[in-house]
């Protein structure tokens, strides 16, 4: 093993660098400055994944659910006992936090706990009737792909279904952000999962996905990131039929209306929104507000925006700190400047802050013009649009105006409007007076733009489940 690499792949049960040696650096975002370094893996490294997870995929399947069940609890009780070294490694190398990243491995831990103790009960036959029953099986190996904004959370909820369902899995990880994959896979080692149950990988993403996809011994592939990835993903699995869990973004409205506690709404909105400088993918991005407290609501929402302390992840008196990488840096200047170019007002922040690391100052944009990119494109960071209405059917219409139908928001006190605005509203979740939505224990999907299939809950392990139908005679 070379000193120099800080991140290994972990194939057949062992950590190794990569086949033809290959490397990436890893880039400090508060900084721009190199701390490190992460394996690439070659074609021969990810035969050998393949083998192993095939080798392995009918034992583990054929290993009683409670055991699988038993090994992910204590994966999660040894990951808690890490999650101070974890997340300082995470908040160094994507830029949240370190009281976000902090959070954010706590809900991975609770990842890993609600697939464990919901293992047994998702993969118990359960009858139809006197005659029949349905066999949830193991649909076989999965290709798991994530991304750099939550890596902890996300390759815990796809390696917890995964391995809940009985399911070998090979995890590509984000390249940014490797160590949440390094510290969840140790974890499971240390668990004792069976060597090539589970394999982690790094490199060329479309190298790595289209060697994968092109394997028969791949049944099953589940993705997080942007839409346009997520399609041509889905594309190719096509040739292999190969089921596609896809996670693709969204574009989430919130709306205001005027019988609400403003200074709720305002305090809700802000909070999540600038949570890992705006790189959720249900982060809320377009705010339409009731005509009669447009105002007052912009005006505060600045306030709020204003409040924020942007500054180095590590300090613990920063709110907000460096996005990710540079490519988002250029995303904010494009979507800014098209907006100001057709009409927008940039009501606060707009600019990039500090010369080194990837700063940007909370942003609020308003009178923008339906054309503008930021209304289309996923901002996916520190930028809000804020708009008023005036009736329900124009802030239904505009809410779903965007392409993704990931999560919709709103603020009210009216039963009744609650309920037409949970029938009206088109995305996969839906919530009301405050802006919280993805746990372990419920399914999450997006839909139009926003993907298909389930993550979380139940429906998050059926994901990687065939359900056999046997007829009794
Ligand atoms: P991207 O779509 O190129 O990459 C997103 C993730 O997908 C990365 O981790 C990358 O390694 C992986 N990826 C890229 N190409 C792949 C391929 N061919 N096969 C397998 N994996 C692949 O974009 P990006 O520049 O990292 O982020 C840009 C946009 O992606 C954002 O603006 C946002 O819209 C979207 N995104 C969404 C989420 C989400 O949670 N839904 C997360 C990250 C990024």
């Amino acid at each position: 093993m070379s000193d120099s690499i800080d991140y290994k792949l972990f194939i057949n049960g062992a950590w190794r660098l990569g086949g033809n040696g290959a490397d990436l650096p890893l880039l400090n975002p508060a900084t721009e400055h190199e701390f490190g370094r992460v394996a690439v893996a070659s074609a021969s490294d990810l035969d050998d994944a393949l083998t192993s997870a095939q080798a392995s995929q009918l034992q583990w399947s054929n290993t009683p659910a409670e055991e699988r069940g038993a090994l992910l609890i204590r994966a999660a009780r040894i990951l808690k006992g890490k999650i101070d070294l974890a997340a300082a490694s995470l908040s160094t190398e994507q830029g949240k936090t370190l009281a976000e990243a902090k959070g954010e491995y706590a809900r991975a831990v609770e990842m890993l706990e609600w697939n464990g103790a919901h293992a047994a009960k998702t993969s118990a036959p359960y009858p139809i009737d006197g005659k029949r029953i349905i066999v949830p099986e193991a649909i076989g190996v999965v290709a798991a792909f994530t991304p750099w904004n939550y890596p902890a959370v996300l390759n815990a909820r796809k390696l917890g279904a995964s391995i809940a369902a009985g399911c070998s899995v090979i995890l590509k990880a984000a390249e940014e952000t490797p160590s949440a994959g390094v510290y969840i896979i140790e974890a499971l080692q240390e668990a004792g999962i069976p060597p090539g149950v589970v394999s982690l990988v790094f490199g060329s993403p479309p190298m790595i996905s289209e060697h994968l996809l092109a394997s028969p011994v791949v049944r099953a592939l589940s993705f997080t990131g942007s839409t346009p990835i997520g399609k041509g993903l889905a594309k190719i699995a096509a040739n292999n039929l190969q089921r596609c869990v896809l996670e693709l973004g969204g574009h989430s409205p919130v709306l205001v209306f005027d019988d609400t506690n403003l200074l709720k709404a305002v305090s809700a909105i802000s909070e999540y929104k600038f949570e890992c400088a705006g790189q959720s993918c249900n982060a809320p991005s377009r705010i339409l507000v009731a005509r009669s407290i447009y105002e007052e609501c912009l005006a505060r929402l600045v306030r709020a925006a204003e409040k924020i302390r942007v500054g180095a992840p590590n300090d613990p008196t920063t709110d907000m700190g460096p996005m990710a990488n540079a490519r988002r840096i250029e995303a904010m200047e494009r979507l800014t400047k098209d907006a100001v170019d057709r009409g927008a007002k940039v009501e606060t922040g707009g600019r990039r802050i500090g010369r080194a690391g990837f700063y940007w100052a909370p942003t609020i944009l308003s009178n923008v013009h339906p054309e503008s990119q930021v209304l289309h494109e996923e901002p996916f960071g520190p930028i809000l649009t804020v708009a008023p209405f005036d009736t329900i059917e124009e802030a239904i219409k505009e809410a779903n105006a965007s392409d993704y139908g990931l999560a919709s928001y709103f603020f009210t006190d009216s039963l009744e409007l609650r309920k037409r605005m949970v029938r009206s509203l088109s995305a996969g979740a839906i919530s009301i007076n405050h802006l919280k939505g993805v746990s372990a224990d419920a399914p999450n999907t997006g839909i139009k733009q926003s993907g298909y299939g389930y993550e979380g809950g139940a429906e998050g392990v059926r994901a990687f489940q065939t359900l056999k139908l046997v007829n009794g005679g």
